[in-house]
């Protein structure tokens, strides 16, 4: 992703109409538009799925504006923005699209049988026409919106040709040919409305109603009649309705549909649990922290809808190409009309052949390979609670080469443990107990966000210590902090802290101290020295020593990128190298980058884009923001609790489930080489029946057919995207 300089640019997704056409010629003619348009900068339109997505400088112009510029372009939009995204692509839609297709083909049949029995002419051509509107009726229309746009599309050439071979009498030719087009445009509909439904299908899991605890009692309230703050009750097996935290009652959740996570998820007082997830064991009282349409999974949904809304690079670029491609094909058609006739040729033949050409040289199946995968690809990346937050991003999973990863909380649980509490011998006149030590730094770290800073309070907490007051914190990134406590500094921090911050200071008792702590930190604690201030002097007054658990399945999932072929997995953290070469040794990372300031782990990604160019970052999104924005793929983790790591990733994981991460380079991986074989079969159909043609003709049925069949396989094949499970 690229770090955008000013201005800062906003995006909306509009929901407009649908068309029923195949090609996207119209939707181009209006990207174009919209971009002459003030303030807007980039501009995704698909009539296909229905939703235009602006890119714009809100200095400059607002949403609704927009709205009204893509009303004034005749495109009527939907006003609901929080409507639930089938509307768009409706059932009963479809099912009349599919009726029409039926009608298809029953005249086309009627036309053939009578034609064939030389029975009565009238009934012949009732069946013929009966076909030629049914089939017809959705491409003209289509056809004449994109003209409306002074544009040319696919639906005008098959149009086009349906008319042609009825002028050369081959009727059952044409009729044919608006039967297959019918068909493959109502099941490519039906594959975009899989993959747009495939996610909507996740809120449908939630129930329609909470118990609600009042006074002590249970009352049944539908989920949007409840506030922020109620309190409700689920019982063993029961759907919880709601996002919220456990306020009493112990029990495991089921947060597959969220997450994608197939291990159940322990949950105790204090601990967040999502609406859609299923609560496996154990009664729980939650109160609720989010109300229904802003929920985890209602964002996951929406996030997935306006995802889909953005191209990918190869669709933008086919897209784009579709137009000329139409042009080209009518001046080869023109050709292959006005070349053998000056030459002499027979009408009929010539006619009869130019019309095979156009129809085989059409880009149908071209133009349908990208959508039908990337959509299948997004919703199927959906279900598993990964959020790819656009077409992009599935492409550039495709492409990565070196991937980072951020150490606390994200290889590591990051429940930071307090593990030893070392005091210095004689270093004060009276005796300090490892109990003094300890409430002395927690008074330091209660004002810390500081992982390490929490587990220090949590420990003191734990031995119930009176924790004094501290003022006057001072926090210095990536090194450590001070405060003032009982009226004197105490300074807690790693040896660069010692040596920047306390540069000019004699501290009483360092160099035995350091060597101390790296004692403690061979042995793989991340650790900090704690010393006191009076008058100018500093002594070291003791040490802290910390572990977090390395997740159980870092090791696999670091197995398991090898295998997908990347080539180098580094580790970046602020801790100190000892304990992160440790970490690092134990699940396999190639390569160690400790100590790092949180600005150099923005360098350090710029490096590794310089060695291997596309680089992924995994972190936990909050103070990782910065780095996973600089990546090309920047992946955050936990994104069902925090909004902090939507902002700033490519690729939101809604669990902390790391399998997840192989999952999203093996599903771009795979998407990719569905686009190759894609390509390769509209391509290929197009080449050979089209080379065929020039050097012996084909019949019409069988263009027809080769053009038709190789669109309705790319829809196919990209759909089976949609089961992929890593
Ligand atoms: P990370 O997220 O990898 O732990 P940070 O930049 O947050 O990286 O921290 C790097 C190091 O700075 C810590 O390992 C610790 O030595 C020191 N440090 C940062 N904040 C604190 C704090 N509140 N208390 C003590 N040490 C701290
Ligand atoms: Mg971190």
């Amino acid at each position: 992703m690229t770090v955008t300089e000013s201005p800062p640019l906003s995006t909306c997704t509009v929901r407009i109409e649908r068309r029923g056409g195949r090609g996207e010629a119209g939707a181009q003619a209006l990207e174009r538009r919209l971009r002459e348009t003030r303030g807007v900068h980039d501009v995704d339109v698909s009539f296909r799925i229905g939703s235009a997505r602006i890119t714009y400088d809100d200095s400059v112009t607002s949403e609704e504006t927009l709205r009204q510029a893509v009303r004034d372009r005749d495109v009527s939009i939907q006003d609901d923005p929080d409507a639930p995204p089938d509307e768009v692509t409706s059932r009963s839609e479809l099912r009349r699209e599919a009726v029409f297709v039926g009608l298809t083909l029953v005249g086309m049949l009627t036309g053939l049988a009578t034609g064939w029995l030389e029975g009565p002419s009238l009934l012949t051509w009732g069946g013929y026409g009966v076909a030629y509107v049914f089939g017809g009726w959705y491409g003209l229309k289509g056809a004449i919106e994109t003209l409306r746009h002074r544009a040319v599309d696919i639906d005008l050439l098959m149009i086009v040709a349906a008319l042609g071979a009825l002028s050369i009498g081959a009727p059952f030719e044409g009729a044919m040919l608006l039967f297959l087009f019918s068909l493959s445009n109502t099941l490519q509909h039906y594959a975009i409305g899989r993959s747009r439904r495939a996610i909507k299908s996740l809120v449908e899991m939630r129930p329609d109603a909470a118990q609600i605890l009042r006074d002590g009692e249970e009352v049944t309230v539908p989920i949007d009649e409840v506030a922020v703050g109620d309190v409700f009750v689920v019982r063993p097996g029961d759907k919880i309705p709601l996002d919220g935290i456990v306020t009493s009652g112990e029990g495991t959740a089921d947060q597959a549909s969220l997450t994608g996570e197939s291990v159940p998820v322990p949950k105790e007082p204090g601990d967040e649990v999502f609406g859609g997830t299923i609560n496996e064991s154990g009664s729980l009282e939650i109160e609720v922290t989010r109300q229904a349409h802003e929920s985890a999974i209602s964002r996951l949904i929406h996030m997935v809808e306006r995802a889909q809304s953005e191209k990918a690079p190869t669709q933008r670029l086919i897209d784009r190409l579709e137009q000329p491609y139409v042009l080209g094909v009518f001046a080869l058609t023109i050709a292959a009309i006005a070349i053998p006739l000056a030459l002499g040729s027979d009408f009929t033949s010539t006619f009869y052949r130019a019309m095979t050409l156009m129809v085989a040289a059409s880009p149908c199946a071209v133009i349908i390979s990208t959508p039908a995968a990337v959509l299948s690809a997004i919703a199927s990346g959906g279900r598993q609670g990964v959020l790819f937050k656009g077409g992009e991003h599935v492409e550039t999973a495709a492409e990565i080469d070196a991937v980072a990863f951020d150490k606390t909380g994200t290889l590591t649980q990051g429940n930071t443990q307090l593990t030893d509490v070392l005091v210095r011998d004689g270093a004060t006149d009276e005796t300090l107990t490892d109990q003094e030590l300890l409430s002395l730094a927690a008074a330091v770290q209660a004002r810390s966000e500081h992982h390490l800073a929490r587990a220090t309070v949590a420990a003191a907490k734990d031995r119930s210590l009176d924790v004094p007051d501290a003022v006057r914190f001072q926090s210095v990134a990536g090194k450590g902090v001070n405060a003032d406590v009982e009226a004197r500094t105490i300074h807690i921090g790693n040896p660069s802290y010692f040596e920047t911050v306390l540069g000019d200071v004699a501290v009483d008792g360092l160099e035995p101290a350091l060597d101390r702590l790296q004692t403690l930190e061979v042995e793989g604690k991340t650790s900090v020295l704690v010393a006191r201030e009076h008058h100018g002097d500093v002594t070291v007054l003791g040490w802290l020593a910390f572990t977090d658990t390395v997740r159980p399945d870092a090791a696999e999932m670091i197995a398991d990128l090898r295998s997908l072929g990347v080539e180098h997995i580094v580790m970046l953290t602020g801790d100190n190298e000892r304990v992160a070469q440790r970490i690092a040794d134990e699940v396999g990372i190639d390569e160690v980058q400790a100590e790092l300031l949180p600005e150099e782990k923005v360098a350090t990604i710029e490096d590794l884009i310089e060695r291997y160019e596309n680089v992924a970052m995994v972190g936990d999104g909050v103070n990782d923001a910065p780095a996973l924005a600089t990546a090309t793929l920047g992946v955050a983790m936990g994104g069902a609790g925090t909004d902090v790591a939507l902002d700033t990733a490519d690729v939101v994981l809604m669990g902390d489930d790391l399998s997840k991460i192989p999952y999203v380079l093996g599903l771009g991986r795979k998407t990719r080489r569905t686009l190759t074989v894609n390509l390769t079969i509209a391509f290929g159909a197009i080449g050979l029946m089209v080379g065929t043609i020039l050097l012996r003709g084909i019949p019409l049925p069988l263009a027809v057919v080769g053009h038709e069949g190789s669109t309705v396989l790319v829809s196919l094949n990209g759909l089976r995207l949609l089961g992929y499970r890593g």
